[in-house]
């Protein structure tokens, strides 16, 4: 029996890890959910689950889910602190980030610090943080369990190898792969939002389409994996079927396949080292797929894509930075502030416009993401 705490458990990942745990109730039990501002979708949850602990990070909607949950014995807590707080709980085994964002770093230290084993969805956490979070992984011993598709590709290809050549990193394109520079100019957050594979939450579409999602990816990758930028590859492959690949020294490459089903990853990261057996994942059927195809990224197109190579090489606070304008230009694109092709533009203006910090601390990395989030809102003219 794993003890789970889910952070953000009413986002896109968040309802389906709990779709997981609703299928093996012999081997998870729910101590804690999360949520930002979904107080009923969290409400609905904790009666379902009854967990001990459910926190609504807004405090403005604490009373309702307190109110709600009036008749049961579960403590409902709310504030960005309770987050942090209640990952550190006795009882929990692992912690699943599925929080969207720079919000996810403080509660992730968190939870590494109180030796929970960590399911990782939110790469924010690793781009902004990458090297200070593996680094606490290593002194506390917690082991990372990847749930993004592509890194749990990954992680599956290396079990019971060694060092690895190249990491090769999968990516649909997104909806706008074949539209021209003239055609991307005037897209709107609606078609930006229809992904052709995956059905994720609103900020990571949005990433997918600009292929900034494939750039937080690599840099992801660099850290999990310890792999020098030089050496991850991306490949365009339209079919989502290849979630990603690993070239040894040999040659040879190793791949993993499945249906753009995100329980399948989520289920693995749960029950590491095993393999759960499962009716609500989507089977692949290999003869359903005539034609797997791969192309190379086009970098001019997408250029969010090459900043995050760029950022990796560069060191330093320098995804942070980009992790930060790009959560400004994003929700901007999505409420209609910003253009499409004007998101790349105003990451690369801000990484420009921000001083280069070397070596930053935990707090440091607070400031500049406060610092470059004011940049980008500032010269795309919201502030
Ligand atoms: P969603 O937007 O669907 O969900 C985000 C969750 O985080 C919600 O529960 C939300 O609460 C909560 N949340 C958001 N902001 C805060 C905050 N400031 N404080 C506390 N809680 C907060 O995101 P996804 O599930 O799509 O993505 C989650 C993470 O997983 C991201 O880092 C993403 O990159 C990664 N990921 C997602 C994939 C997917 O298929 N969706 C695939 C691979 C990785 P509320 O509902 O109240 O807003």
């Amino acid at each position: 029996m794993r003890t789970l705490a889910i952070l953000g458990s009413t986002g896109s990942i968040g309802k389906q890890t709990l779709e997981v745990v609703e299928e093996h109730p012999d081997l998870f039990e729910v101590y804690a959910i999360t949520a930002n501002r979904s107080a009923d979708l969290l409400i609905e949850q904790a009666r379902k689950f009854r967990p001990e602990v459910v926190v609504i990070a807004d405090e403005t909607c604490y009373p309702k889910v307190k109110e709600a949950l009036a008749d049961l014995p579960i403590k409902v807590w709310t504030g960005a602190d309770s987050l942090c707080q209640v990952v550190q709980a006795e009882p929990i085994d692992m912690v699943v980030t599925a929080m969207v964002g720079f919000a996810g770093l403080r509660p992730t230290v968190a939870a590494i610090k109180a030796h929970k084993v960590l399911a990782l969805a939110n790469k924010e956490t690793l781009v902004v943080a990458g090297k200070l979070i593996m680094d606490l992984c290593k002194e506390y011993q917690v082991p990372i369990l990847p749930v993004d598709s592509e890194h749990s590709a990954i992680f599956q290809c290396l079990q019971g190898e060694g060092e690895p050549e190249k990491l090769i990193i999968t990516a649909s394109g997104g909806p706008f792969r074949t539209f021209t520079m003239a055609q991307m100019h005037d897209v709107t957050a609606a078609q930006a939002l229809k992904h052709p594979n995956w059905d994720m939450g609103a900020k990571i579409t949005i990433d997918s389409a600009s292929m900034m999602n494939k750039g937080f990816e690599v840099i992801e990758a660099r850290w999990l994996f310890n792999m020098t930028v030089d050496r991850i590859e991306v490949s365009v492959h339209p079919q989502s079927i290849v979630h990603s690949m690993v070239q040894f020294p040999d040659g040879a490459i190793k791949a993993q396949l499945g249906v753009p089903d995100m329980k399948v990853p989520i289920a693995y990261a749960l029950s590491y080292p095993n393999r759960m057996p499962s009716h609500i994942n989507g089977k692949l059927r290999m003869s359903d797929y005539a034609n797997l195809t791969f192309e190379a990224p086009d970098l001019q197109r997408f250029p969010n894509l090459q900043l995050a190579f760029d950022a990796l090489a560069e060191g330093g606070d320098r995804t942070c930075v980009l992790n930060a304008a790009n959560e400004v230009t994003n929700e901007a694109f999505r409420r209609g502030q910003c253009k499409f092709l004007q998101m790349a533009e105003v990451n690369a203006q801000t990484m420009q416009a921000m001083p280069f910090v070397s070596n930053p601390s935990l707090e440091d990395y607070f400031a500049i993401d406060a610092a470059a989030r004011v940049k980008a809102r500032e010269i795309l003219g919201l502030s």
